[in-house]
């Protein structure tokens, strides 16, 4: 359980990002996914993260401090529909140097949305994380939208896709950040890391 989460810094400048003293956890995935839902769940707070609304606002590398241990990283996301060239090649620059630059990045938190198949988009971002060497897990989204029959597919044929990938299934939580679910679970695996 998160009992404490402050908002610390925003910016586009991996630079000026905290000094990398307390290990960190990134967020990230497609524009949409539900990113800050689930950021707002774990964290018990209803605004701490900015509901997107609109594809292609500011893209900014948020930062949180929870209970005084950790950080938090709300990264902007990827993959929305009309994105110019030059913005896309500019995120994958920030993000790159972001996740480059960070010796304290204790794993990479990917968000798939559980109501689809696998989507190109996620499986490229992910090859990326697994060649730049990023300790990467999967947390599936929304998986209150449909029956758990429906989640439970798209989650099998996600990690059938790891398994051709990289003959591994990563570790993964399936969440919803309007039932809670997977709430304990991913926290406990972070503040199991925070311990180490
Ligand atoms: P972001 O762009 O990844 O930060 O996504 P948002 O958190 O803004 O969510 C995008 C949309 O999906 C919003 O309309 C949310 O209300 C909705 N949403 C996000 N997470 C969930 C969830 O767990 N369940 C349901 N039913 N809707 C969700």
């Amino acid at each position: 359980m998160i009992k404490k989460a402050r908002f610390i810094i925003s910016n586009t400048d991996h630079n000026k990002c905290p000094a990398p003293d307390k290990p960190e956890f990134a967020f990230i995935g497609r524009s949409n996914v539900g990113k800050s839902s689930l950021i707002n769940m774990l964290t018990n707070h209803k605004d701490l993260a900015k509901t997107s609304g609109k594809p292609g606002k500011t893209q900014l590398i948020n930062h949180f401090l929870i209970d005084d241990k950790w950080y938090m990283v709300d990264l902007p996301g990827y993959g929305f529909a009309k994105i110019s060239k030059d913005i896309k090649s500019t995120w994958e620059k920030m993000i790159a140097d972001y996740m480059k630059s960070r010796p304290n990045l204790v794993a990479v938190c990917i968000l798939v949305d559980s109501r689809l198949e696998p989507q190109k988009i996620d499986l490229e971002f992910i090859l990326w994380c697994a060649q730049s060497d990023l300790p990467f897990v999967l947390v599936f989204t929304k998986a209150d939208k449909q029956g758990k029959t429906k989640t439970d597919a798209n989650v099998r044929a996600f990690l059938d896709k790891m398994i051709e990938m990289f003959d591994d299934e990563p570790q993964y939580f399936v969440t919803s950040a309007e039932k809670a679910t997977g709430r304990e679970e991913l926290t406990t695996f972070i503040q199991n890391e925070v311990q180490e």
